[in-house]
This record gives structure tokens, C-alpha cells and sequence, in this order.
């Protein structure tokens, strides 16, 4: 089971998934446009594979 925190771009209006085992969130940007200006937390998923 792995975790995952949620952000959602209001730029690209896309919703997209990081790893929480993956630690740098600081560094973390839209998978589309490249930037985090537009980046909201939108919460946890659980992958319950
Ligand atoms: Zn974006």
C-alpha cells in the first residue's frame, strides 16, 4: 500500500499524485506546466493495490 499526496494545478486544471515516500516535496511543480505557482495541496490518496 503506498501513499500518496495529491496537488491540483488551477493552471492546467489537472490533478496529479506524488509518492509520499518521495521526500523533496519542496522542489515538487506541474507535471504540465512546469511551475508550482499554480499548485494547491489537495489532499491524500491511498493506493490499496
Ligand atoms: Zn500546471
Amino acid at each position: 500500500m503506498s501513499k500518496y499526496q495529491v496537488y491540483y494545478c488551477s493552471h492546467c486544471e489537472v490533478k496529479f499524485a506524488v509518492d509520499q515516500d518521495f521526500d523533496d516535496h519542496a522542489v515538487i511543480d506541474c507535471p504540465l506546466c512546469h511551475d508550482d505557482q499554480y499548485l494547491t495541496d489537495a489532499g491524500e490518496a491511498v493506493d490499496v493495490e
